[in-house]
């Protein structure tokens, strides 16, 4: 029977990115992939957000889709509740503290599209090809075959035109979005009371164009809106096709009685005033010659697998979790975790010991619950208030701050949530797949902005500097080109919070002995960097600033 070192089921974001990622980084890797669909294939979910661009970019495949003529996309408008005052942002105001200060940061920070997903999951799959991942469309996998004891995954079964066939792995990738066949296999995915949502959307052409809703033709945003009984998106998906997609409770599709869906997405694109001033003269229509329907209709819950990582195999993408579509965070969770679990292969790979490779797949389950959970609690709270922008403003705020020990106010807060920056700074310093200088030019410059004020270094200077009694050290993770890396992480042993060190970074912290202040952290940093001038270290005052949020600084 054929051995690969890797097999993937699933050639969506999640699958593309996790197979072309571990080629990049381990190119003498075997690695397979399984798609049942002939690609390019019809999808929903066409607003991608910024955050997902970094990881493009290791992918490699970042000037590929920016040149590919995709509707840029600058950020979102929504229009909530019976305030029907549009109001909105864009994703360069999260960096824009960044470039006031004159520090150049690459546009794909900003940068996200509107995209045919037909066309988009299709380059990101030919990418993968070229990266050298054996890639078979055509080919459902119906079983995945355990070892005789039942306790590791060793092989799956497929069919595709050719027939059944059996192809043998030591390790397996669930990347078969909703369909979820490991999640299904094992029964373990547990599904969210609050957010069983569906959404009923089609495609319009001959729309008139609102700047006020839909921002510049050229730099475009996402248009939310409610309507009487759920909500609107509204994405121009090409330059003539817009997507309309409304999403309603269970309760409302099960009252349709003798009305079919069709008339309750009409009668509530009535009901949403903008909406209707969006597709005044305008018809249905069919965005790519793969659409075999006008109207779809699909459940869209959340739900979660209990365990994402196992004995020989992980999932990755909507396999693993899905939240909603309200943040249009999808396809950024599939390609940043995907990025994160082909680290994790590469690692598993090249460990030397069982025990390491659970540590591996540990933190990466660690890491997805954080992303889901972060943003599930802000579609939670979205559907479960009364819409007031304040009140989300300030729920982002508290899930934000409460992980990051950052400060920030409630609209920054909210932007970093919803340009799909949440969490990435989840160790504070090291931004997984961040390059760590550009990762500690965001952490020091954006998102710790209060510590940025010349009267914060006056609060230090002079000052002995000493850790407290509840400062330990520890061992911690983080993903990095490529692989999990070890790295040294100081706890607050009464919260447990921690910040994660760059190794340089211990030398730094041995100078808060009592004796030092904070001139003389800075000095080390400068001669550190003075030999290493990539060496990615924060500054004496910022690591001061994290160290006192952490509450570890005496
Ligand atoms: C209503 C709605 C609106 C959304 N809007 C947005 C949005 O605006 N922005 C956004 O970012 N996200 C959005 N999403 C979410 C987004 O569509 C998904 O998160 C994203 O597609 C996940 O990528 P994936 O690779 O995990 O899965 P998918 O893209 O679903 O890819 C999975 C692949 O696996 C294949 N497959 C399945 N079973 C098998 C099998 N047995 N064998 C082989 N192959 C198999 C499928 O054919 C498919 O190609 C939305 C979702 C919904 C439900």
């Amino acid at each position: 029977m054929p051995h690969y070192d890797v097999i993937i089921m699933g050639g969506g974001p999640a699958g593309a990115t996790v197979g072309t990622l571990v080629k990049k980084y381990s190119p003498h890797l075997r690695v397979l992939l399984l798609e049942k669909a002939h690609f390019p294939r019809h999808h929903v979910g066409e607003s991608l957000l910024a955050g997902a661009s970094p990881v493009l970019n290791d992918m490699g495949v970042y000037d590929r889709i920016n040149q590919y003529g995709f509707i840029e996309k600058s950020g979102a408008t929504y229009v909530w509740g019976h305030d029907r005052q549009p109001w909105g942002f864009d994703f360069d105001r999260v960096v824009k503290p960044l470039l006031d200060r004159g520090i150049a940061l690459p546009e794909m920070y900003s940068k996200g599209w509107q995209v045919r997903r037909s066309e988009y999951d299709y380059q990101l799959l030919l990418h993968a090809q070229e990266m050298g991942v054996e890639v078979r469309q055509g080919a459902r996998v119906t079983h995945v075959r355990q070892d005789s004891t039942g306790s590791r995954v060793v092989g799956v079964d497929y069919r595709d035109e050719d027939g059944p066939a059996s192809v043998d792995c030591t390790w397996l990738m669930d990347c078969t979005g909703q369909d979820a066949l490991l999640g299904h296999a094992l029964d373990n995915r547990q599904y969210s009371e609050t957010m069983n949502n569906y959404a009923l959307y089609g495609y319009w052409s001959g729309y008139q164009w609102h700047e006020q809703y839909m921002g510049h033709p050229r730099f475009t945003r996402i248009f939310l809106a409610t309507s009487a009984r759920g909500w609107f998106w509204c994405i121009p998906a090409s330059d003539t096709v817009l997507s309309i997609g409304l999403v309603t409770n269970r309760q409302t599709l099960q009252s349709l009685k003798e009305s079919s869906a069709l008339d309750l997405y009409l009668s509530e694109i009535e009901s949403c005033p903008e909406i209707m001033a969006i597709l005044d003269g305008a018809q249905m229509t069919r965005l790519t010659p793969d659409q075999n329907r006008d109207l779809y209709v699909v459940q869209d819950w959340s739900y979660e697998s209990t365990q994402k990582a196992g004995n020989g195999w992980a999932m990755a993408g909507d396999a693993a979790g899905f939240v909603d579509p309200i943040l249009s965070s999808g396809v950024m969770i599939a390609h940043e975790l995907g990025q994160k679990a082909a680290y994790a292969i590469n690692s598993s790979f090249c460990a030397t010991s069982d025990a390491d490779i659970q540590r591996y797949w540990q933190f990466y389950e660690d890491t997805y619950r954080t992303y889901l959970h972060a943003y599930r609690q802000m579609a939670e709270f979205w559907y479960g208030n009364n819409f007031l922008m304040e009140n989300w403003w300030w729920e982002a705020q508290r899930t934000i701050n409460r992980t990051n020990a950052l400060e920030l106010n409630a609209g920054e807060a909210f932007m970093r949530l919803a340009s799909g920056y949440a969490y990435r700074a989840e160790s504070l310093s090291l931004f997984g797949s961040y390059p760590l200088e550009e990762a500690q030019q965001l952490v020091n410059g954006l998102f710790g902005v209060p510590y940025e004020a010349v009267d914060v270094r006056s609060q230090y200077a002079g000052k002995p500097l000493k850790l407290k009694a509840n400062a330990q050290m520890g061992e911690g993770l983080y993903f990095f080109q490529g692989l999990v890396r070890k790295t040294r992480r100081v706890i607050n042993s009464e919260t447990q919070a921690y910040l994660d060190l760059h190794p340089a970074e211990e030398i730094v912290l041995r100078l808060l002995d009592g004796a030092h202040t904070l001139s003389d952290l800075d000095q080390v940093v400068s001669q550190i960097q003075a030999k290493q001038q990539r060496m990615p270290i924060r500054n004496g005052l910022d690591m001061l600033v994290q160290l006192d949020n952490l509450g570890v600084l005496a």
